[in-house]
């Protein structure tokens, strides 16, 4: 059958920049961009009732139960704007959501996981040194893009935080529950031959067009 539809894993740690490169493909092949932490934290932020159900767990750096995420990915790859492939950021966490994942998958696409990798000692300098605008939530880091005044949103001028997420006993027991959890699903993937890995220790840019060459290289093949 000939594959019409593209569907794009980034796998990676916390911290990895899956978000960022995720936006960036999104633009650049014209498809939805699915983050289920953006999702949950927006479920939270409104107080929905998936929202009252998955907030301890976000707050202590627990993975989300299966049954959640499935049940909402499924709803939302189910949408028209998803007919012709999607982009992947923060699902498949686990086995069992990777197996399941497999069985919605339209005959018609076309999979590829790209695996971010980058070193735990960079990932957590990355994540404790960020800060977020509580007004308009634009991210700063306090070592490779400060504000102008410190502790203040050079575009807002709103107060400048620590995501909860972000705090280092959090990172860290995110990294351990990445480790034991999603690290299985890089198995998994490089023996349905789909997996590109890909070194993200690096410019936005630059692992920007690394991802980009692994998935004209399979365009071609
Ligand atoms: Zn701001």
């Amino acid at each position: 059958m000939k594959k019409n539809g593209q569907v794009i894993i980034l796998l990676g740690p916390p911290g990895s920049g899956k978000g960022s490169q995720a936006g960036l493909l999104s633009s650049k092949m014209h498809l939805p961009h699915i983050s289920t932490g953006d999702i949950l934290r927006e479920n939270v932020k409104k107080q929905t009732s998936l929202g009252k159900k998955v907030k301890h767990y976000l707050d202590a750096g627990q993975l989300v139960p299966d049954e959640l995420v499935v049940e909402m990915v499924s709803s939302r790859i189910s949408q028209g704007d998803c007919k012709k492939g999607f982009i992947l950021d923060g699902f498949p966490r686990t086995l069992i959501q990777a197996e399941t994942l497999q069985k919605n998958l339209l005959p018609n696409m076309r999979l590829i996981v790209i695996n971010l990798t980058v070193p735990d000692k960079i990932i957590l300098e990355r994540l404790t040194l960020r800060r977020i605008c509580q007004n308009c939530q634009t991210t700063y880091h306090l070592k490779t893009s400060p504000t102008i005044k410190p502790g203040i949103c050079d575009k807002c001028g709103g107060k400048l935080i620590v995501r909860d997420d972000d705090r280092e006993e959090i990172v860290k027991n995110r990294l351990k529950v990445y480790a034991n959890q999603t690290s299985p699903l890089i198995n998994y993937y490089e023996r349905k031959n789909v997996l590109k890995t890909v070194d993200a220790n690096r410019s936005k840019e630059e692992v920007f067009a690394d991802i980009l060459s692994n998935l004209s290289f399979d365009f071609s093949s």
